[in-house]
């Protein structure tokens, strides 16, 4: 605790919890969200939950890949135009029918693209080698057991897995889970998160802001950033900094989260709503994290949901979801890799911090024949947002550095794709 005649300095990093601790303490804590079986539909971009093995062969039937005739391949092996082989049409083949009938010796059966193959019958005689003469067909050339026949179980054999626990549900799945008839796989959901702004000053931004009013911006990169990362958000609202409305707020909020963001009021000043709100129940934590922008932060469980309070400049609220919500989202919904991809990058600008904090520099970076190249967006202050939507990675300068000199080299979260 800070008291009179002993402040902590801050830039110093004394007191303060480093990053990979204080993220470590949020990964700890979240659990991957309870696998639900969703209609294929809803469960797209979702981690399965658990394996699934093919009950029946895909295809189930062996079907005719050319319209023609089927017959016996032993019958037709002499076929030649100057010789044709003439077949008595006994029956007829059609899709999505199951043949009646069986192709016996001197007999074919006339049959379409996709359509089952008639027992009796080991391949097709194309119509393009076959002469059609009233009940009759004479084949004009010799097809070889299972030619132009698509086998049942080709694609994949009962009893083998069709998608592995874990693997991530996207297009070509989807359609293999459909083929297998899983209408409604286990999966671990997508996590509803309410996202909640706290302030006096805060208004919508469709206003016009009076004299130090501010419109609030948070909720908006929180829902971008959130439905980027394949949650689903709720923006709640604005809350003004009243303990009283703050908790009436989260607590009516409960039964459609499976988790909670605030930004800001989570410092030691007067209006400091979240952390009055929650600090004294000791469901949530208030600690200051080494790190520059974000370093008050508060993280706990409100009822069984994960309850992330960060701190209200709109740089910090950026830079602590990417550094604890995002990971913290990925397991939830069961993913293996919880983190951004990281590019070693040599600046182009010296970029000065915090010596005792890990300062995360918004940089442009871009690919050149020698590596990456990382140029800083503009200054460090946290409420500088227009320098993040410039960027499109995070300069890590770790503690220890007070500046990173241009030529030397950093490591780089990237936050976006480099054609976005
Ligand atoms: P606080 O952490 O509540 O002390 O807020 C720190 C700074 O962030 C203040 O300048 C606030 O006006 C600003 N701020 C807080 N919430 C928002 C918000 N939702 N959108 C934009 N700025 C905000
Ligand atoms: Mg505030």
């Amino acid at each position: 605790m800070a008291t009179p005649g002993h402040v902590h300095d801050h830039d110093s990093g004394e007191g303060l919890v480093p990053v990979d601790e204080a993220r470590e303490r949020v990964l700890s804590t979240i659990k991957p969200l309870q696998p639900l079986a969703l209609p294929l539909t809803e469960a797209y971009g979702c981690v399965l939950a658990e394996s699934l093995v093919a009950e029946r062969d895909i295809p189930d039937f062996a079907s005719s890949a050319m319209d023609g005739f089927a017959v016996r391949s032993s019958e037709i092996a002499s076929a030649t135009t100057t010789a044709p082989v003439e077949l008595r049409i006994v029956g007829r083949a059609v899709i999505g029918e199951r043949p009646e009938g069986t192709v016996g010796g001197g007999e074919a059966f006339a049959i379409a693209t996709g359509a089952p193959v008639p027992a009796g019958a080991d391949t097709i005689a194309p119509i393009e080698t076959c002469e059609v003469a009233g009940g009759s067909v004479r084949v004009l050339a010799p097809s070889i057991g299972g030619k132009h026949i698509r086998p049942s179980g080709e694609d994949v054999r009962a009893g083998e897995t069709l998608v592995q626990a874990g693997r991530r549900l996207q297009a070509p799945e989807l359609g293999l889970l459909a083929t297998a008839g899983f209408a409604h796989p286990l999966v671990h959901p997508r996590p509803r998160v309410v996202v909640l702004s706290t302030g006096d000053e805060l208004i919508p931004p469709s206003r016009t802001p009076d004299y130090g009013q501010v419109r609030d911006s948070n909720a908006y990169t929180l829902f971008a950033a959130l439905r980027e990362a394949g949650a689903v958000p709720t923006i709640a609202g604005i809350v003004r900094d009243d303990v009283d409305a703050f908790k009436e707020a989260v607590f009516s909020h409960l039964t459609q989260a499976d988790a909670f963001i605030s930004s800001g009021g989570v410092s030691v000043g007067e209006r400091d709503v979240v952390k009055a709100a929650f600090f004294r129940r000791g469901d949530v934590d208030f600690y200051r994290v080494a790190m520059q922008p974000g370093m008050p932060q508060g993280f706990g469980e409100i009822e069984g949901k994960p309850y992330f309070g960060l701190p209200g400049n709109p740089v910090s609220v950026f830079v602590s979801f990417e550094t604890f919500i995002r990971p913290a989202l990925m397991k939830m919904m069961g993913r293996r890799q919880l983190f951004r991809p990281e590019v070693p990058a040599r600046l182009e600008e010296d970029v000065t911090g915090p010596i005792g904090k890990t300062q995360f520099a918004r940089v442009r970076v871009r690919r050149t024949k020698d590596g990456w190249v990382a140029t800083p967006t503009g200054g460090r202050g946290s409420n500088l947002i227009a320098t993040v939507a410039k960027a499109n990675g995070l300069a890590i300068v770790p503690p220890g550095t007070q500046t990173a000199r241009a030529g030397s080299q950093v490591k780089v979260f990237l936050f976006r794709s480099m054609e976005d």
